[in-house]
């Protein structure tokens, strides 16, 4: 019976992932999602590109605004002028 085939191929399938599992496991964390708040900064938007970006990493720009990049503020800047 094929069916009973898939059904302890499963079922082994499962034992294994519960084996492997039982050790202390941290989940990867290294992503952050566009759009969130990251290191719990506050973030600003590039006006050039419309990118949010923390306020520690952003390039500063004329009158206070941030950028995500130098690019982005030369092209604001050439773009403003
Ligand atoms: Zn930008």
């Amino acid at each position: 019976m094929i069916v009973r085939a898939l059904f302890y191929g499963l079922l082994l399938w499962l034992l294994y992932r519960l084996v492997k599992g039982l050790g202390p496991r941290r989940p990867e964390r290294r992503r952050t999602a566009p759009g969130t708040a990251v290191r719990g900064g506050d973030l600003v938007q590039d006006p050039q590109c419309g990118v949010y970006i923390p306020v520690e990493d952003a390039v500063k720009g004329p009158g206070g605004t941030r950028f995500c990049s130098e690019a982005c503020r030369d092209a604001y800047r050439s773009r403003k002028s």
